[in-house]
């Protein structure tokens, strides 16, 4: 990797290989280059929390686990349909591609932070809630 992609279509073509789920590659390439994969750094503990912007919220990401607090991650990740979601897709580009955007915040933040990622992603919840109700064998 040399240097911060000129254009998302260069991005793209860095990480062609990971362009097998078209959709979720686009979303993930999106997410890379407009700088909404984000580190969030605490000082002074150093703690450190992911994010990644969505369209209705953030999404609290961990790339270690690896984690991610969308219902995709929730539904298609931990039964093994997919490997992953397009948030923690999007982390990787943006981490191998020097992308992701560092935030600092003093310690004292971290209480109102984590509450406030919370609400957003419990709020996104809501607004997604598919109606449809499960059919229940007899
Ligand atoms: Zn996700």
């Amino acid at each position: 990797m040399t240097g911060n992609p000129e254009s998302k279509e260069e991005l793209a073509s860095r990480f062609a290989r990971h362009s097998g789920d078209k959709g979720k590659f686009e979303k993930a390439v999106d997410a890379a280059f407009s700088g909404s994969v984000k580190k969030h750094t605490f000082l002074p503990s150093g703690r450190i929390v992911y994010t990644v912007v969505g369209s209705n919220a953030d999404e609290f990401i961990d790339p270690d686990k690896p984690f991610c607090s969308c219902e995709s991650y929730f539904f298609s990740v931990l039964s093994g349909k997919a490997k992953y979601c397009y948030h923690l897709l999007g982390y990787k580009i943006a981490d191998e591609s020097g992308l992701v955007r560092e935030v600092r915040f003093d310690d004292d933040e971290y209480d109102a932070f984590v509450s406030l990622l919370a609400s957003d992603v419990l709020h996104s919840r809501e607004i997604t809630k598919n109606p449809i109700t499960k059919t229940q064998a007899p």
